[in-house]
């Protein structure tokens, strides 16, 4: 009688130790859940459908004044989005800093990139940057401008051409 007893117990605190764990990792979860969903910038505006396939937005960081030959912004690509290609008459600088996606110079691989990556595009070289295709990508996009000129609009990027980056 004593013994089962004793059984009892220890079952009864092996039951609460692993309550205790499951509601310790159930904590911890939602805190990195929270954490992914926070992200160091604002979305800001949605860019417009003419030079974007698919929902992109800035928020821009710095803009051009009497020192600064260059422009800063955090563009949010949400899966799928993309620029169209596009050149820079002065080049570009990206910093991934959440998620990851794409670049790719005309004629070129695309290259897989993803936070803490940086890209250098030298001037006038025909490119694009973007999400991939379930994944969200969020980079600083720092274009030096050329007089009043920092990027040159051309096509989109086709299905076609996206679909072949993402197999
Ligand atoms: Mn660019």
């Amino acid at each position: 009688m004593k013994y089962s007893h004793q059984l009892l117990t220890v079952a009864g605190i092996l039951i609460v130790m692993l309550l205790l764990s499951n509601c310790k990792n159930s904590k911890n979860l939602k805190k990195m859940e929270t954490a992914n969903q926070h992200s160091i910038f604002p979305k800001g505006q949605r860019l417009p459908t003419d030079w974007f396939t698919g929902e992109a937005f800035l928020h821009p960081l710095v803009v051009k004044d009497k020192n600064h030959e260059f422009s800063a912004g955090a563009v949010t690509f949400e899966p799928g989005a993309r620029t169209h290609w596009h050149t820079h008459p002065k080049g570009q600088a990206l910093i991934v800093i959440e998620g990851q996606g794409f670049y790719q110079e005309k004629g070129a691989e695309a290259r897989g990139i993803k936070k803490g990556d940086v890209v250098n595009i030298p001037e006038n070289v025909e490119h694009w940057h973007g999400a991939s295709a379930t994944t969200k990508m969020v980079h600083i996009a720092i274009t030096n401008y050329k007089e009043e000129v920092q990027v040159t609009w051309m096509n989109p990027v086709t299905d076609e051409e996206f679909d072949k980056v993402n197999h």
